[in-house]
């Protein structure tokens, strides 16, 4: 039987509060919905003493659309929500898509779209539970001092595995954050990563601050967006490749194009391709990209599937979601 670890749950009302007590308390941790901290204490991953609960945060969850089209979603807005919300789906479908392939529907009520941008990074070496990791000696991210994927003391390469992520990069969007000393800051998502997998070295942020909002800047004019994942179980399981792709089209000529791949790396993957803008999206384009991802991304044996064929999909995804945003 996987025990929980025993803390003490904390359920400010305020972000301020919550920034406080996430500050002063030894040993805290924030939860959100639990979907994915519950099962990592589960697994001993983490101790904390402290719990700070965001269920009863005052105004942190909720959509909302400004007159110019950006769009706020607050932190503890359910991924079911984001799913099934008529204005997200028709301004943003490829987030709604997202949204709707995490996991499965229990999940999704409970999950919230900040856990999901803060989701741990995912290896097979490390989401395990304890005495599965100790058998093996540990690995970097745990217990241990060498990574068993790459083979090295130095780095770690679990993957950053969240749905919307890839997603929200694609549609360049920043979150809003509530710092220690009580200023706020908007920060790009696509800089919030870094090439380190390992707890809290992931991401460029002090471990205290708390995720407010994540806002979607107003769309470039005839934008079409989607979201393909590749997955074990269909039913429920984490991407073993996310594609995801926002594009601008003026007519039937595109204006901007994004494509980010997910899951292969500790941070989303965004395509270099050549100029787009006043091109059709027709085969030549299409297989241009679908080229560049399989070209740059670099799977690891961290999640399930070969690396060749994960590698492999990105490029056919890539291709099967640029064909989704034709015309018809
Ligand atoms: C069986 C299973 C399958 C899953 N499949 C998928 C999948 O296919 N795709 C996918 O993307 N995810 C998947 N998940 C993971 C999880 O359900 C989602 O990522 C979910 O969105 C996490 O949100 P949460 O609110 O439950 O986060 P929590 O578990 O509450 O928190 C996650 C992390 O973020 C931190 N955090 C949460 N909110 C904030 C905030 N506002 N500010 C600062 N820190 C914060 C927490 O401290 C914690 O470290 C799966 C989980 C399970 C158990
Ligand atoms: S990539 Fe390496 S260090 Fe990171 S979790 Fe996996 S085995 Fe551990």
């Amino acid at each position: 039987m996987l025990r929980m670890p025993e803390f003490e749950v904390h359920r400010p009302s305020t972000a301020a509060d919550a920034v406080r007590l996430r500050s002063q308390l030894p040993d805290a941790m924030y939860v959100a919905g639990g979907t994915d901290l519950l099962p990592n204490l589960k697994h001993h991953l983490h101790a904390p003493k402290h719990l700070v609960s965001l269920a009863r945060v005052e105004g942190l969850s909720g959509i909302l659309r400004a007159g110019d089209g950006t769009l706020r979603l607050g932190a503890t807005t359910s991924l079911h929500a984001i799913a099934t919300d008529e204005v997200l789906r028709a301004e943003v479908p490829g987030l709604a898509k997202a949204a709707s392939l995490v996991a499965g529907p229990q999940h999704r009520r409970m999950g919230t779209i900040g856990g999901n941008v803060l989701l741990d990074t995912r290896c097979l070496f490390y989401n395990q539970s304890l005495p599965w990791r100790r058998a093996l000696g540990s690995c970097l991210k745990s217990e241990g001092t060498w990574c068993h994927v790459i083979g090295s003391d130095k780095s770690c390469v679990a993957a950053q595995s969240s749905d919307t992520v890839p997603m929200l990069v694609a549609l360049d969007a920043s979150i809003e954050v509530t710092l220690p000393d009580g200023s706020t800051e908007t920060i790009a998502l696509a800089g919030l990563w870094t090439k380190d997998g390992r707890f809290e070295r992931n991401r460029n942020l002090p471990p205290e601050a708390l995720l407010t909002a994540v806002v979607i800047p107003p769309r470039a004019a005839g934008h079409r967006s989607t979201y393909r994942k590749v997955r074990a179980r269909q039913a429920i399981d984490f991407p073993q490749v996310g594609v995801a792709v926002a594009a601008g089209f003026d007519g039937d000529r595109l204006s901007s194009l994004a494509v980010v791949v997910g899951a292969m790396l500790p941070h989303p993957k965004r395509l270099d391709h050549d100029d787009v803008a006043g091109r059709p999206l027709d085969d030549a384009l299409v297989e241009h990209v679908a080229e560049r991802a399989y070209k740059q991304v670099r799977p690891q044996p961290q999640v399930h599937g070969d690396p060749g064929w994960r590698r492999e999909l990105a490029r056919v995804e890539t291709r099967r979601a640029l064909r989704e945003l034709l015309p018809g």
